[in-house]
C-alpha cells in the first residue's frame, strides 16, 4: 500500500489514553474516512478540527481505518476555526454528514462547496450544503409536491414524518410542523441555481428551515442531532 497525499477536513475525533485518537475525515477523495493518528496530543502537536488540511495517510491493509503520517492545515481556511460564525455551521453540517452518508465514498462537488463557504455567504451555504447532502444521500424529501394529493405545493405546506402535506390535505394532523410560504419560497429557489443565488435569507428563515431540515435528519436517522440545541443558543448571538 502506498501513502497518499490528499484534502480533508478533520471534525470530530475520540482521544485514548496514549494520546493517540480516531478521527473522523471527510475528504476530497476518499469522502467520509475514519483516520489512526499516533501520538495526536503532545505537547508539539495537536489536532486542528474544521480546518481543511493536507493529509499523509496509508490505507492499513484489509481495514477501512487509515492511518496518518502528517496533517498541515491550510493557512487560507483558518477562518472556518476562527469565525464563530461558520465554525458553528460547520459543526452543523458535518454532524449531518456523519449522519447521512456512508464512509469511502467520494463526494467532491459537496467537498467544493464546503471549501468556498465564507463569512459573507455562510448563512446560505449552509442551507444549499444540506440540500446537496438529502440529495446525495437518497434522503430529499419531496418539498414541492403533497404526499397525499400530489398537487403541487403552492403555500403553506407541512412536514410530517419525513412527508410533505399540503394544507387542504393536513386536516387534523396536529404533531405536523407547518412550512411558512416564505420558506416554501426558498426551498423552491434552491432547485436551480441562479434563482437561489439571487434569494436573500435573513437569520430569522435560516433558522426556521435550518429547524425543518434538522428535523428531517432526526425523523431519516431516528437519532437526535446534538449539535442543533447548541447551534440554535449561539445563532442569535454572534
Ligand atoms: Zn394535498
Amino acid at each position: 500500500m502506498k501513502r497518499i497525499s490528499c484534502s480533508g477536513i478533520i471534525y470530530k475525533y475520540v482521544v485514548y489514553s496514549d494520546s493517540s485518537c480516531i478521527a473522523s475525515v471527510f475528504t476530497e477523495e476518499f469522502g467520509k474516512l475514519k483516520l489512526f493518528m499516533p501520538k495526536a496530543f503532545t505537547k508539539r502537536s495537536g489536532v486542528v478540527k474544521f480546518v481543511p488540511s493536507t493529509l499523509d495517510i496509508l490505507r492499513k491493509e484489509n481495514s477501512d481505518l487509515f492511518k496518518l503520517y502528517s496533517h498541515s492545515p491550510i493557512a487560507k481556511y483558518i477562518s472556518f476555526l476562527e469565525v464563530a460564525d461558520i465554525s458553528i455551521r460547520l459543526n452543523l453540517i458535518f454532524d449531518i454528514i456523519d449522519s447521512l452518508l456512508p464512509l469511502d465514498e467520494s463526494y467532491e462537488y459537496l467537498y467544493k462547496l464546503i471549501l468556498n463557504i465564507n463569512q459573507e455567504n455562510v448563512h446560505k451555504a449552509i442551507i444549499y450544503i444540506i440540500y446537496i447532502i438529502f440529495k446525495i444521500s437518497g434522503t430529499l424529501p419531496s418539498f414541492y409536491s403533497c404526499k397525499v394529493c400530489n398537487n403541487e405545493i403552492d403555500e403553506l405546506s407541512f412536514y410530517l414524518e419525513g412527508d410533505i402535506i399540503c394544507d387542504k390535505c393536513v386536516g387534523g394532523k396536529k404533531s405536523s410542523t407547518p412550512i411558512s410560504t416564505e420558506v416554501n419560497t426558498i426551498l423552491k429557489a434552491l432547485k436551480s441555481n441562479s434563482t437561489y443565488k439571487s434569494t436573500v435569507i435573513d437569520l430569522p428563515q435560516e433558522d426556521k428551515i435550518l429547524q425543518l431540515f434538522v428535523e428531517h435528519v432526526e425523523v431519516v436517522t431516528s437519532k437526535k442531532l446534538k449539535s442543533f440545541k447548541s447551534f440554535r443558543e449561539l445563532l442569535f448571538y454572534l
